[in-house]
């Protein structure tokens, strides 16, 4: 199975989960197979049956590694609060030095 011919889940699966699988065109066809998803590590095809059950279940018994990452990854919103915060306190920092500056200069 060649891993060009797996598209990414459908922005209408939003279960974290979905990130791990991909979906295949209908042999013969373009548009998505929905009635499988494939696993992007192992490349196995697995039943969808519109939940997540199933593919939980993959990534549990065989890349149980997987979901622990998931699990340890901040949620985006997260991530940007503190990307934002210590760049606050670095041009704060900035700001001191200049400030410091200007008043040697007097
Ligand atoms: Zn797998």
């Amino acid at each position: 199975m060649e891993e060009k011919e797996i598209q990414p889940a459908p922005s209408s699966l939003k279960a974290q989960v979905w990130h791990q699988f991909g979906i295949l065109p209908k042999p013969g066809h373009t548009e998505p197979d929905m009635t499988h998803t494939v696993c992007r590590h192992c490349k196995t095809r697995i039943k969808h049956f519109g939940n997540t059950t199933n593919a939980q279940a993959h990534i549990t018994r065989h890349h149980p590694e997987m979901r622990d990452t998931e699990r340890t990854q901040p949620p985006a919103a997260d991530q940007r609060t503190l990307q934002s915060f210590s760049k606050l306190s670095a041009s704060s920092k900035r700001a001191k030095t200049i400030t410091g500056s200007i008043a040697n200069c007097l």
